[in-house]
């Protein structure tokens, strides 16, 4: 049977990440989609830290959007406000939009370019000396799994001549960073040739605090959804990924599972569907959590129990998920 004509609808998605890759890919057959994302490239986040140690595994983390969204409209900048019909960007542009797909999960600071990023890695890769230090504000690693977890993470990190210091914070300033020596919380000074730093990034959401979405902000700065994963009191905004206040644990497969709930209702949407025929989308609460500990360790939180050691490095550790991510959007793994 002959495919159905690709609708005229516009769907605009905001965030090139994995929940609006995952979207335009999706939809790109369907309907005019256009993507707004300042960089030139997807990253895939869970192969950052290895990128940082094995440079060239970054060549399959860093995807090119063009290389997998070959009919989308791609610009390369950043929204910075919304009416009830256009995405406006930071170049004074606007976008005219049908339905949107809000995908900002969270400020990336990193460079726009992919062979910038590519050199990133390298250059980090060269500051990288043997003996390491890890500094938390916390009580405990990993505080987005259980106690069981972390403790099992700490213990790996001692074991391999890592010292943590727990309930410290530090101050990262130009000068202290070029001079080389950190003063913690407790006042102690930390001499050091580089550091990296690995706290949380901020929810993608500011642009969106001055617009009629503002009201569906929640008050860590996400955006409430309903089942059909829309934007509380929009008809034709979704959102999807981290940017979500779905009551679950952040992570990119979940993303992928948003993106795919939102491609349905979008296309259903656009051939005229009534409401009572959308999917709905369930919160997963008790996602499995996996952490790599280098190639051949992990630790694993899944609903019954905690494991560490080869089970979790057999699942993760050893391509953490890049080849997956890589086939299913349509790519060698
Ligand atoms: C080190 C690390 C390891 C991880 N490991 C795993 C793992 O193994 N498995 C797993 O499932 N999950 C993992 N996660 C979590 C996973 O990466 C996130 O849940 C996922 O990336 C969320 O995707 P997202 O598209 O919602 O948001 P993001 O990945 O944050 O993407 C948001 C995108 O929006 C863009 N953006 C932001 N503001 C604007 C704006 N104003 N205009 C236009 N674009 C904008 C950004 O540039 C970015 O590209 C890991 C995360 C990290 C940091």
């Amino acid at each position: 049977m002959a495919e159905p004509a690709k609708s005229s609808a516009v769907v605009v998605v905001v965030g090139g990440g994995v929940a609006g890759a995952f979207v335009a890919k999706s939809l790109q057959s369907h309907a005019q989609v256009v993507l707004i994302e300042p960089k030139d490239y997807l990253e895939i986040p869970y192969g950052e830290l290895r990128s940082k140690v094995e440079p060239l595994f970054a060549e399959r983390t860093l995807i090119k959007h063009t290389d997998y969204l070959t009919d989308v409209r791609i610009i390369n900048t950043c929204a910075t406000g919304i009416t009830e019909k256009e995405v406006l960007t930071e170049d004074g542009g606007s976008v005219t939009y049908d339905y949107l797909v809000i995908a900002t999960g969270h400020v990336d600071s990193a460079t726009r370019i992919r062979d910038e990023r590519l050199e990133e890695f390298k250059q980090d890769n060269q500051k990288i000396e043997s003996s390491r230090l890890q500094i938390n504000s916390g009580s405990r690693l990993l505080e987005f799994v259980g106690p069981k977890a972390s403790k099992k993470a700490l213990d790996w990190l001692v074991s391999k001549k890592v010292d943590v210091l727990l309930n410290e914070t530090v101050e990262v300033t130009s000068l202290e960073a070029s001079s080389g020596t950190y003063t913690i919380s407790s006042g102690e000074k930390i001499t050091a040739d580089c550091h990296f730093v690995c706290v949380g990034k901020r929810i993608g959401s500011g642009w969106l605090s001055h617009s009629f979405l503002k009201e569906s902000l929640d008050d860590k700065g996400r955006l409430q959804v309903d089942k059909n994963l829309r934007v509380r009191g929009s008809q034709i905004v979704f959102a999807a990924g981290d940017i979500t206040d779905v009551p679950e644990i952040k992570q990119g497969y979940l993303a992928q599972a948003h993106a795919m709930v939102i491609a349905k209702n979008i296309k259903l949407l656009i051939n005229g569907s009534a409401e009572n025929k959308l999917a709905t989308y369930t919160a997963n609460s008790s996602a499995p959590a996996l952490v790599s500990l280098g190639r051949k360790g992990g630790v694993a939180q899944l609903p019954c129990f905690t494991v560490s050691g080869w089970l979790p490095a057999f699942i993760k550790s050893r391509d953490l998920f890049i080849g997956k991510v890589r086939k299913e959007i349509g790519l060698k793994a």
